[in-house]
């Protein structure tokens, strides 16, 4: 196995690994440890180039820096990377080694799943490291991350109903739900038993249609549910959906969902703003996941202390709209001043 370090200004550690044997070609980027060890999943995607997948793994390990410091998990921020094709070449060989360049990390960096990669691949990950989270319950773990992110989001949506009507009730609220994957199947569920309205779309129309049968909810096209007339527009498919083309035509007065990078360029979050649209930062709102996980970093896995935790989102999500208003910027900027504030004192506190 190959471990080649890359210097990266702004960036703790940058490694790249390849491993003939296994055939694993894969990259850890560690981009801040002052809050605590640096903790994001291993995604699984094949990379045009090397050039491709550090980018990327670079552009995630600093999101994961600032939601950890936003959510106060008492993590840093980190994020891996192994260049393949999640539906052709997974191995045990390929997974284990991964867990030995996990491990060359010394507890700087800690794994889970992520986009491409599964529970099932990360107990071969835990062949090669003890520095991975996310296996199943019944080996000690957090298990799925998706109904503690669902929950984050759900309360979130709760905090900006109240923050732009006044009552947080969800209660015959219409909510557009754009992808039915893990996540917005939790949520979808919470919001309906709540007697919200929803309407569904995912391009796996199936999914769509027995998630509208078991919440009483519509289908709805998937290239029309981002300007459907609603309250809450809540975003679990993909990231960048708020873009030049789109922002023109939203009809609602609240954006607030668990996908990743809602918002293609920061300036977006502006233009929300100028539209009177309340957007709820992707990585505050979805943060649940991290959060349960971050209680098995801090030791024996406590169900209840999670819970309590990822309820946390709903005030986190209230003191940024408080910043936002209070200095007149977007929601965005105003939870990146609230990570770069935690950051600062960290270092203050380290004595860096
Ligand atoms: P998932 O893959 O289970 O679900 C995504 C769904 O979106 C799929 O059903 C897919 O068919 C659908 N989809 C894709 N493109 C679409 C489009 N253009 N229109 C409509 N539907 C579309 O993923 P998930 O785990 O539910 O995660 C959803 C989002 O939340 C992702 O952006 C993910 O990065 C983010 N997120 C997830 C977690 C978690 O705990 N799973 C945590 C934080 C953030």
């Amino acid at each position: 196995m190959k471990i080649e370090t890359i210097a990266q200004e702004g960036y703790e550690r940058v490694a790249k690994c390849e491993d003939p044997e296994s055939g694993l070609r894969a990259v850890i980027a560690v981009h801040d440890t002052t809050l605590g060890p640096a903790l994001g999943g291993l995604r699984m995607w094949p990379y045009a180039s090397w050039d491709d997948a550090i980018f990327d793994v670079l552009r995630l390990s600093k999101g994961m820096t600032y939601k950890s410091a936003v959510a106060d998990t008492g993590l840093g921020g980190g994020k891996s990377v192994i260049i393949a094709n999640p539906k052709t070449d997974k191995s045990e060989e390929l997974f284990t080694a991964m867990g030995r360049f996990v491990d060359s990390f010394e507890g700087k960096y800690i794994t889970a799943e992520d986009v491409g990669t599964s529970v099932a691949d990360m107990i071969h990950v835990r062949k090669g490291t003890t520095r991975v989270t996310g296996l199943p319950r019944d080996m000690g773990s957090s298990g799925d991350p998706s109904p503690w992110t669902a929950l984050g989001t759900f309360l979130g949506i709760k905090a900006c109903l109240e923050e732009v009507y006044g009552d947080g009730s969800v209660k015959d609220r219409t909510v557009a739900i754009q992808g039915c994957g893990h996540v917005a199947m939790f949520l979808a569920r919470q919001l309906a038993e709540e007697g919200a309205k929803l309407y569904l779309a995912d391009i796996a129309s199936e999914k769509a249609t027995s998630l509208a049968e078991e919440t009483g909810g519509t289908v709805v096209d998937p290239a029309k549910i981002l300007s459907m007339e609603c309250d809450v527009l809540s975003p679990n498919a993909l990231g960048a959906v708020v873009n030049d083309e789109t922002l023109p035509d939203f009809h609602t007065k609240i954006i607030a969902g668990a996908a990743n990078n809602i918002l293609l360029r920061e300036e977006h979050g502006q233009r929300l703003k100028e539209a009177g649209i309340l957007y709820a930062p992707d990585y505050v709102i979805n943060a649940g996941g991290i959060i349960n996980v971050s209680i098995e970093v801090e030791g024996e896995y406590d169900e209840d202390r999670a819970r309590a935790k990822v309820e946390n989102i709903y005030t986190a999500l209230k003191r940024v709209f408080e910043i936002a208003k209070e200095q007149d910027i977007s929601t965005n900027e105003a939870s990146n001043h609230v990570a770069e504030e935690r950051l600062k004192a960290g270092r203050e506190k380290a004595g860096v």
